[in-house]
């Protein structure tokens, strides 16, 4: 018997191996195994059962390992890496790291340790003969009949001050026995979720959610590949349809992968799937999946799953690689969020994996949103994607009334930069006045670096591409980092000529010191990465915010995702004004997104929301449309600036990262790999740059960048892959591809 495997050595490539006799039984592609390369042993993967095609077989080495007797990757997560690997330009092995948690590549077991119990009592003559002739042994006796429970043997031999030798003596005579018992660090939803375990039962159904639990059951039981995305208005019941497609899946036997943005921030989802399944299937626990847990925990969660202990993960993006068994459904919650895209090697987006997983295991792929992501939308428009609304929210309750306050003429009247409107101050302080709750947004992402005119509400854009310009403090100059095009900054509006300004957003914490100014007795907190950095405070303070000990909490976006908070009665947003944050051709849906979900959070009770929205804007379409969350009329408009400017989803963006330590050079070789792809793939693939990163240089490395728009996305990866591997990169110079980045 041969094997393909691929090593986990760094480097992408697939070598074949001997099996040994001993390890033949278990064998099958997915298998985690210990392979020798060069003279080294690595774990790896094997990728294929069978001889190599040209190498002698005599000269094969040995396996010389199975870690375990079951695929540590199986069939469809096999394919999703290889997929991965060509679809995202990187190595097979860094994809396969990526989906299997350390302790796995190290090659760890479960943990166990071992106990001591009573397995007879002694009768009083054999008590007396033994408390004489072994006194030691007499000791332990003593102790464990005591005991209700088996007591870990370590313990009792250190505190007894016996030897392992006395504890075996009592064994052999079958005195007493030794178990060897599991530990269980395995994170369950239940730690997760403050409070009780509450086995809820489902609600009766609204008609719309009916509909739509209906056509996902169907598909369910098509158990063939599909998309559906679910566009529900906030508070429309999503996770309650969501709640009935898994229990759906899980009846029919199948496994269940429910995908949310961050888990530290969705503790209620967390909580209701894990109160449901209890009602539902008694037993059946979610193990729970993000970046905080142990080494420990990652391990016996994953090998919870892929022993097919439970079939139910609940977790952040890295879930979507859970081992699950049998997969039926995959559950994308707030598909449209940026979290699901990774940042780092490899860069995966979560919801496009999650499609293509489906694809491969014949599973049900559910996206939900109360903003669909326009590449969603637009498949489904398509018919590619099937399309479930839920356009009522439950118990017609109203969405609240959005105020939008237009700062220009704040600014105006009160001669200088204001942060927060009178009008929003009148309406917190009638709050803190009324012992009801105020969240107050700042948006904040990534970079807040082009031009506003506080007078008139000018962001300077590129005529070409339509995104905001970067301001270049170095040198004063204003770029478009998409094509390059740049200019002087100005020192006066060039729509109205006012000198007045802004080149940043607001932090937090300036927010929060405005609020104290005018309402100085309420309590406030502030939530933001900043303040948020230990482990367990996003928890404690929505528990706080919740239990009503906090009057006014202020923080990015971030707070607030899928909470029900039934005391907050106003929402306010500082700064509509995104296109200042991100100089995005994703500016617009990102406003619209933003305004939208922050409405969603008022006035969830019985009491009637309020949102105020402060911006220098307020006639562009983001907002306008968002006053009655109309994604129709919103996506028909943005799809259309979309298609014109030939922009995601009609074409892919491919962003290419160069940086080394000299800045000239750099350029040069930029500019001639760009050359060499304008020659190469120039009738497939438009390029915009190379051009100077918006942050250029990062701890004294130079950065420069080039896009490429295709609608070929799949052959000009293969293509730029196989360019790249043949390109004369000299050793200070460090490049990073991006396939459908998120944010430019
Ligand atoms: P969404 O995810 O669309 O924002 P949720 O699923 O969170 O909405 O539902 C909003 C609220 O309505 C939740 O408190 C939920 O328990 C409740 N709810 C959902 N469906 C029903 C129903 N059919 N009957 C009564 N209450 C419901
Ligand atoms: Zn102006
Ligand atoms: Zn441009």
């Amino acid at each position: 018997m041969f094997v393909g495997v691929h090593p986990l050595a760094g480097f992408d490539k697939l070598l074949h191996y001997r099996v040994p006799e001993s390890l033949r039984a278990h064998m099958q592609v997915g298998s985690l195994v210990r392979v020798p390369v060069v003279n080294r042993l690595h774990l790896g993967i094997v990728g294929e059962i069978g001889p190599p095609r040209d190498f002698p077989l005599e000269r094969l080495k040995n396996v010389a390992q199975l870690v375990h007797p079951f695929p540590a990757l199986t069939g469809d997560l096999l394919g999703l890496a290889r997929w991965m690997a060509a679809y995202y330009a990187c190595g097979i092995d860094t994809i396969i790291e990526a989906m299997l948690p350390a302790a796995v590549r190290n090659g760890a077991g479960l943990k166990q340790e071992k106990l001591l119990a009573l397995a007879r009592p002694l009768g009083i003559d054999e008590l007396e003969t033994l408390n004489r002739r072994a006194p030691q042994q007499a000791k332990l006796y003593a102790f464990l009949a005591q005991q209700f429970k088996p007591q870990k043997k370590s313990l009792v031999l250190a505190r007894l001050g016996i030897t392992a030798a006395t504890a075996a003596a009592l064994v052999k005579r079958g005195v007493i026995r030794e178990e060897i018992r599991r530990i269980e660090r395995v994170a369950y939803a239940d730690d997760w979720s403050t409070g009780e375990l509450v086995a809820t039962q489902p609600p009766a159904l609204n008609p719309e959610q009916r509909a739509a639990t209906d056509a996902l059951a169907a598909s369910l039981h098509a158990a063939r590949f599909g998309v559906t995305l679910l566009h529900g208005v906030t508070g429309s019941g999503k996770t309650e349809v969501y709640l009935h497609a898994v229990h759906e899946a899980l009846a029919a036997g199948g496994g269940v992968i429910f995908l949310v943005p961050e888990v530290a921030l969705t503790p209620q989802t967390v909580a209701r799937l894990r109160g449901r399944l209890e009602a539902i299937a008694p037993g059946h626990r979610a193990v729970v999946w993000h970046s905080h847990l142990s080494e420990g925990e990652r391990l016996d969660g994953w090998l919870a799953l892929a022993t097919g202990e439970t079939r139910v993960v609940v977790g952040a993006r890295s879930a979507v690689f859970a081992p699950v068994q049998n997969l039926r459904l995959i559950v994308v919650d707030e598909e449209h969020e940026p979290a699901y895209k990774q940042d780092e090697t490899p860069r995966y987006h979560g919801r496009d994996v999650a499609v293509m997983r489906a694809k491969l295991a014949d599973a049900l792929c559910l996206l939900g949103s109360a903003t669909p992501s326009l590449e969603s939308f637009a498949n489904a428009e398509a018919g590619k994607y099937a399309l479930l609304q839920l356009t009522q929210r439950i118990d017609d309750r109203r969405l609240p009334d959005i105020d939008i306050v237009d700062m220009r003429i704040e600014v105006m009247s009160s001669r200088g930069l204001t942060t927060l409107s009178r009008r929003l101050v009148n309406a917190m302080q009638a709050r803190f006045e009324r012992r009801e709750q105020t969240i107050l947004f700042i948006n904040r992402r990534g970079y807040s670096s082009s031009m506003l005119c506080t007078e008139c509400g000018h962001v300077e854009e590129c005529e070409h591409c339509s995104i905001a310009m970067t301001y270049h403090r170095a040198d004063e100059r204003l770029r478009c980092h998409l094509c390059g095009a740049e200019r002087p900054a100005p020192a006066r509006c060039p729509k109205c000529g006012s000198p007045k300004i802004r080149w940043r957003g607001l932090g937090t914490q300036r927010v929060e010191e405005a609020v104290r100014r005018v309402l100085p007795r309420a309590r406030i907190e502030r939530m933001d990465t900043d303040t948020m950095s230990r482990k367990n405070r996003f928890r404690e303070v929505l528990a706080q915010f919740r239990a009503g000990k906090i009057d006014i909490l202020v923080g990015t976006q971030m707070i607030g995702k899928g909470l029900d908070f039934p005391n907050v009665t106003l929402v306010g947003l500082i700064d509509a004004d995104i296109s200042m944050h991100i100089p995005d051709f994703r500016a617009n849906e990102r406003t619209f997104q933003l305004l939208v979900q922050v409405a969603g959070r008022a006035g969830r009770g019985d009491r009637a929301g309020e949102v105020v929205v402060q911006t220098f804007t307020p006639q562009a379409e983001s907002i306008q449309f968002s006053r009655h969350a109309d994604f129709a009329g919103f996506a028909a408009s943005e799809l259309k600036m979309r298609r014109d400017f030939r922009y995601p989803p009609y074409r892919h963006l491919i962003h290419h990262l160069f940086r080394g330590p000299n800045p000239e050079k750099l350029q040069f070789f930029a500019e001639q790999w760009a050359r060499l792809v304008e020659r190469e793939l120039g009738n497939r693939v438009e390029l915009r740059g190379p051009s100077p990163s918006p942050i250029e240089k990062i701890k004294d490395e130079y950065r420069y960048q080039l896009w490429y728009f295709t609608a070929a996305v799949t052959k000009v990866v293969a293509d730029l892959a196989r360019l790249r591997a043949g390109f004369p990169w000299p050793e200070d110079i460090v490049q990073v591809m991006d396939v459908d980045p998120v944010s430019l």
